[in-house]
């Protein structure tokens, strides 16, 4: 993988929501080490330094897939807890 692969990665269009940037996606780590520069964090869907403010149409929410791996968890721990 890498930025080709990335889909449709961009600066911010008018269209797009401004909340949904690399900075906020779930792939993104900005302590690796080959984001040096700012703003920069190392996209780990398509293994490229990506920039913060930018986007990619497989943007993916932090909370929503932590949430479903969290209980994906619970189960696995306790199959018995949702059963009363
Ligand atoms: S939006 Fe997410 S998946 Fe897309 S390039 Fe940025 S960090 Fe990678």
């Amino acid at each position: 993988m890498s930025k080709k692969d990335a889909p449709n990665y961009r600066a911010l269009k008018k269209d797009d929501d401004p909340s949904k940037t690399c900075s906020t996606c779930k792939a993104w780590d900005p302590n690796h080490a080959k984001a040096t520069k700012p703003d920069t964090g190392y996209c780990e869907m398509y293994d490229f330094v990506c920039s913060g403010p930018k986007t990619c149409d497989a943007w993916t929410a932090k909370t929503e897939n932590e949430g479903i791996y969290r209980i994906a968890d619970i189960l696995t721990e306790d199959p018995d807890i949702f059963m009363g």
